[in-house]
């Protein structure tokens, strides 16, 4: 079964808002097992809607068209659908109803434009909106001209309309689109079939390292299906199977799963939605123990993805940010303060660090110091400095500390780091949190 979705909407034309709408449709109708062809979008122009109603049409058997359901004039996505299959709009008083009752609820009176919502093309059936006052449309239309020789297209087609809004259009999926397409899917292959796939994290090698770390895997005859993705850094394997239950399906991954973890060992660090730090969470939580951090290169984002995480609360206890040479002068001479002049880096009152790069290392380590101190924290993780490009292979430092029988003691790593900006904050985040991870403190 072969799908097309429609974005519709002057905002994604002229490039104001990102589709992605068809993103997440698309990746939904893959998990129902639905291949995605093709992406159209298209402005508020009623006669473009139906040409590409009508082009979808000819090469698709599933259409989902977001956008175009609202109440006002540039909402033409019922006039489209209607020009496309040539056949009139009538109105649905049992939609109509639903629509009063909204406004009434709202203690707002209806305006008579919001009446054309509940117009439906001749044929089509209300898809329930339950936050806002466009009900979505489904259509099933059977082809004039049959299936296509190649057996391609199948004798009907199936038109699903959603409004735009993202939160309500994937509200409405969840709640009825996604089953009635499993069904509509199972009704024309005529056996009930139900598609399961698991999601494997890993971090710490490249694709194409872990490609060759799985050689019989990722192939594309293999049943059931391993696809890898990457993702900043985050490789992630995909098993997917198809079969008559959840059970046969789980039966066919679980063996899988089991391979990927035996091969990659250390690397995978989870599953699903499952990210690094809450992975980080999750150990602290089972050692009973406290975190904190201090960033000087990573500006910010360590404690952003540490404090997000529902699995560090009550463990990680916060972190300091340093993001100019001011303040980690400032950070420096505290921290020597609270610990002992000994510890100021020969000389670094007299210059920056600029000019000094080696002493990187003892600064990070010093700042690790100083998170213990400050947060009274059983770990600390230091990370700076900031990569700079223009030093070419100088490298970031990442340093860990742990207090141990009352005395703070100070591990570190270093990293080069290069490559993009964009990718190397990502990197630099990831890398600090992966190094939390396998930490044997
Ligand atoms: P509409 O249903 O056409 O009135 O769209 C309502 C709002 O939903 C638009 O103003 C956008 O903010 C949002 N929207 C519409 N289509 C999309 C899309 N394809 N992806 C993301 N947001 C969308
Ligand atoms: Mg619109």
């Amino acid at each position: 079964m072969r799908a097309e979705i429609l974005s519709i909407g002057d905002e994604l034309t002229c490039g104001k808002i990102l589709d992605t709408n068809a993103q997440w449709l698309s990746r939904n109708l893959e998990d129902l097992g639905i291949q995605v062809l093709y992406h159209t979008t298209v402005g508020d122009d009623l006669e473009a809607n139906i040409e590409v109603f009508k082009i979808a049409a000819a090469r698709a058997d599933v259409i989902i068209a977001t956008g175009g359901l609202g109440p006002t004039a540039d909402d033409l996505t019922r006039e489209a659908i209607a020009g496309a299959l040539g056949v009139p709009l009538v109105q649905n008083e049992a939609a109509l109803e639903q629509i009063r009752a909204l406004f009434a609820q709202w203690k707002r009176e209806m305006p008579s434009r919001n009446e054309k919502q509940a117009q439906f093309p001749e044929g089509a059936t209300p898809i329930h909106n339950p936050n806002g006052t466009a009900p979505g449309i489904d259509i099933t239309v059977a082809r004039k001209d049959g299936p296509n020789a190649a057996g391609k297209r199948l004798p009907s087609y199936r038109i699903i309309a959603l409004p735009g809004v993202p939160a309500e259009m994937r509200e409405m999926w969840n709640e009825t689109v996604r089953d009635a397409l499993e069904e509509y899917c199972q009704s024309i292959s005529g056996q009930k079939r139900v598609i399961r796939f698991r999601t494997i994290h890993c971090f710490g090698e490249g694709e194409s390292q872990i490609e060759r770390m799985l050689p019989d895997l990722i192939n594309r005859s293999h049943f059931p299906t391993v696809g890898i993705t990457a993702d900043r850094a985050t490789i992630t394997l995909r098993i997917q199977s198809e079969a008559a239950n959840e059970r046969e399906c789980l039966e066919q991954i679980d063996p899988v799963a089991k391979i990927i973890y035996e091969k990659l060992g250390s690397l995978v660090f989870g599953e699903g939605e499952e990210t690094l730090a809450d992975v980080v969470g999750k150990i602290l939580q089972k050692e009973g123990k406290t975190l904190s951090v201090m960033e000087w290169g990573t500006r910010g984002r360590l404690s952003e993805a540490l404090g997000s995480s529902e699995e560090t609360r009550g463990r990680f206890l916060g972190g300091l940010i340093v993001r100019s040479a001011e303040a980690l002068r400032k950070t420096i001479r505290y921290s020597s303060e609270l610990a002992g002049s000994q510890e100021i880096p020969v000389g670094f009152s007299d210059a920056t660090l600029d000019e000094h790069p080696d002493w990187n290392e003892q600064v990070a380590a010093l700042l690790a110091r100083h998170a213990l101190k400050v947060f009274e924290s059983d770990y600390s993780l230091a990370v700076g400095p900031y990569p700079n490009q223009r030093a070419g292979a100088l490298p970031v430092f990442l340093a860990l500390g742990k207090i141990e029988q009352g005395v703070p003691r100070i591990r570190t790593q270093a990293f080069p780091f290069g490559g993009h900006p964009a990718l190397v904050d990502e990197l630099y985040l990831k890398r600090a949190l992966n190094l939390l991870r396998l930490a044997e403190w």
